[in-house]
């Protein structure tokens, strides 16, 4: 089988065993080590850790301090932490529709939802190539609007050369399948000195030293164990970065004009990260996303469904009071063809030909 994502941490176990001998497990000078290595690859003046990429989103939700009727515009195309997170920081979840060629929000569709509750607007840089930030960020400015970027599948990627993350709070996540990983784990990187001071209180019970507790606060705090895992990853990211672009140029190679399947593309002035690589199989394709997922896995192409549904199209979400369903019909259709296919940096040229001469086959070619 080939699998949709590797985890490859071997050269972890220095650190990790630095950090058992040490005695010192919980945060500390490792997750200090970290957080400086990680504000220099996101380009941004602060780089605060927590234990997930949802707790960063929520921390960074809570750092803005939203009152209660506050609205946060985000994509419906998305996992559901980015929503659990939402609402868990008390705030009212609206959406925006997406584009076909970034699956990111739509520009003009985030103009159409704005209202005068909106307080936070949170792209999700989906894939692992931001969002159209060239329009987004101006829109948040106009509307005086905080710009929470959920970038957790992200880590490394660009727009017009500034980094995901570094447009406003840039939420990323280190759980075990993304680019980089810690095991569990969540990095919040930013510019403004207030907040990012607000977040490391916030991570601690809202204590600064010693019980003086500012705020009501929360554990969302990184072991050392766990930032020795994510050092040498972070050391390597270029690396491996370049490894899920190549894969990725070579699967579109590979695969252009098969049998009706659209394949992604990196935008201009974008610089893709390739987190997924992800088809669209059209209703003119030769055969459906369904019974092509289904088929890769009897042949054993590993591939996988991100996401089936919009992210509020569950019960739990339909009946809640702080989710403002809506009509995304563009998201809609692309949660029926969308099909990630293997693009890890550990595929090998043999792995590359399996999964380009088997989608060809199962599609007529
Ligand atoms: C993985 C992911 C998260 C959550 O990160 P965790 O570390 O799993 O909590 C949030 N948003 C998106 C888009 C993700 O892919």
């Amino acid at each position: 089988m080939i699998p949709i994502t590797v985890v490859d941490v071997d050269d972890a176990e220095p650190l990790v065993t630095e950090v058992l001998r040490s005695g010192h497990l919980a945060q500390g000078a490792m997750v200090e080590r970290l957080e400086d290595a990680f504000a220099r690859t996101a380009g941004t003046k602060h780089a605060v850790a927590v234990n997930s990429g949802t707790t960063a989103l929520v921390a960074a939700l809570k750092a803005v301090e939203l009152r209660p009727e506050d609205e946060v515009i985000t994509s419906p195309f998305t996992f559901a932490a980015t929503l659990n997170a939402i609402l868990e920081a008390g705030a009212t979840a609206r959406f925006a529709d997406i584009r076909t060629d970034d699956f990111c929000l739509d520009p003009d569709a985030v103009a159409t939802a704005i209202g005068p509750r909106t307080a936070v607007l949170m792209p999700v840089h989906l894939y692992g190539q931001t969002a159209d930030m060239g329009k987004l960020a101006p829109l948040a400015d106009e509307h005086g609007l905080h710009v929470v970027e959920d970038a957790a599948q992200a880590v490394g990627a660009a727009f017009r050369g500034r980094r995901a993350g570094s447009y406003g709070l840039g939420c990323f996540s280190l759980y075990a399948t993304k680019n980089i990983t810690t095991a569990e784990g969540g990095i919040i990187a930013c510019d403004d000195d207030t907040i990012a001071d607000r977040i490391r209180v916030l991570r601690n019970q809202g204590m600064r030293g010693k019980y003086r507790y500012e705020m009501v606060g929360h554990n969302y705090r990184m072991t050392d164990l766990h930032a020795a895992v994510g050092i040498p990853q972070l050391a390597k990211l270029d690396q491996l970065t370049a490894r899920r672009q190549s894969n990725a140029a070579a699967l579109s190679a590979g695969l252009a004009g098969a049998g009706g399947l659209t394949v992604p593309a990196a935008l201009p002035g974008r610089s893709h990260v390739w987190h997924q690589y992800t088809v669209l199989v059209g209703p003119d394709a030769a055969v459906g996303r369904d019974e092509l997922a289904a088929k890769l896995t009897e042949r054993g192409v590993g591939n996988g469904i991100y996401y089936p549904k919009l992210v509020f199209d569950h019960d739990c979400y339909r009946s809640h009071p702080r989710v403002i369903a809506s009509q995304a019909p563009v998201a809609a259709s692309v949660t029926g063809q969308a099909l990630s296919l293997p693009v890890h940096p550990a595929l090998s040229q043999s792995d590359m030909d399996k999964i380009i001469g088997d989608v060809r086959q199962i599609m007529g070619e």
